[in-house]
C-alpha cells in the first residue's frame, strides 16, 4: 500500500485557511486534518479534541522533553505543536494528512518530510484581511492589531511554499486546493501502486 502525502497549509490569521480545509476535508475521502496541541485559550465555540487539543505550558514542555512533536513552535504568546505518531500513523495507514501550522512548523516539516507539499493561502487584499479578522469579534482591538503585525511576517514566507492560493471568492479557492491535492495524488509513483492490479493485467495483454 502507498503511504500518505503530507500537506501543510499555512496563511495568515484571517485568510480563511480553517474554513477552506474543513470544507476540503469533507469534499475528498482518504484525508485526515492533523489537531494540533497548543497552550493557548480555546476561543468561544472551539472544542477540545476537535479544533485543538488545548493543554497547560508544564504539559506541553513535558511532550517536548518526550519528543512527542514532529515540529513545534511559539506563534503569537502561545505554544503549538504536532503529534509525531499520530502523523506517522495516518500516513502509515494510506491517507493524506494536511497540517494547518505556520512557516515555523513548516520549514521543520520540509527538512524532515521533503516530500511534503505545502500550500500557502492568501486573502485578497489587505483591507479585506483587516475586515476579517474584526468580523470574528473574538479578539480585542489591540489583538488585531497585533495580529496584522503578524500577519505580514507570516507572509513574508509565502516564496518558501509549492502553492500560492488567494482566497477571494470561497468556491474558487476551495476548488484550487481540491485540484492540487487530486492532482498529487495522479501522480506516477503513487498511481503505480494504486493501479499494480490493472497495470499488470493491461501490460500482460490478458
Ligand atoms: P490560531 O491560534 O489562530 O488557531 O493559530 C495561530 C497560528 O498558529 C496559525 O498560523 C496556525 O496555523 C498556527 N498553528 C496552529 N497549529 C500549529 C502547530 O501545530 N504548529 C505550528 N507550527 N503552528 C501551528
Amino acid at each position: 500500500m502507498t503511504t500518505g502525502t503530507l500537506y501543510i497549509i499555512a496563511a495568515p490569521s484571517g485568510a480563511g485557511k480553517t474554513s477552506l480545509v474543513k470544507q476540503l476535508a469533507d469534499t475528498l475521502d482518504n484525508l485526515t486534518v492533523s489537531i494540533s496541541h497548543t497552550t493557548r485559550q480555546a476561543r468561544p465555540g472551539e472544542v477540545d479534541g476537535q479544533d485543538y487539543y488545548f493543554i497547560s505550558v508544564p504539559t506541553f514542555e513535558a511532550m517536548l522533553k518526550t519528543q512527542a512533536f514532529v515540529e513545534h513552535a511559539q506563534v503569537f504568546d502561545n505554544f503549538y505543536g504536532t503529534a509525531q505518531q499520530t502523523v506517522a500513523t495516518n500516513l502509515a495507514k494510506g491517507l493524506d494528512v494536511i497540517l494547518e501550522i505556520d512557516w515555523q512548523g513548516a520549514q521543520q516539516i520540509r527538512s524532515i518530510f521533503p516530500d511534503s507539499v505545502s500550500i500557502f493561502i492568501l486573502p485578497p487584499s489587505t483591507d479585506v484581511l483587516r475586515q476579517r479578522l474584526t468580523n470574528r469579534a473574538q479578539d480585542d482591538e489591540q489583538t488585531i492589531a497585533r495580529r496584522m503585525r503578524d500577519a505580514v511576517t507570516e507572509m513574508q514566507h509565502h516564496n518558501e511554499f509549492d502553492y500560492l492560493i488567494v482566497n477571494d471568492v470561497f468556491e474558487q479557492a476551495l476548488g484550487e486546493l481540491t485540484s492540487i491535492l487530486i492532482a498529487q495524488r495522479l501522480r506516477l509513483a503513487k498511481q503505480h501502486s494504486r493501479l499494480n492490479t490493472l497495470l499488470s493485467s493491461l501490460l500482460s495483454g490478458r
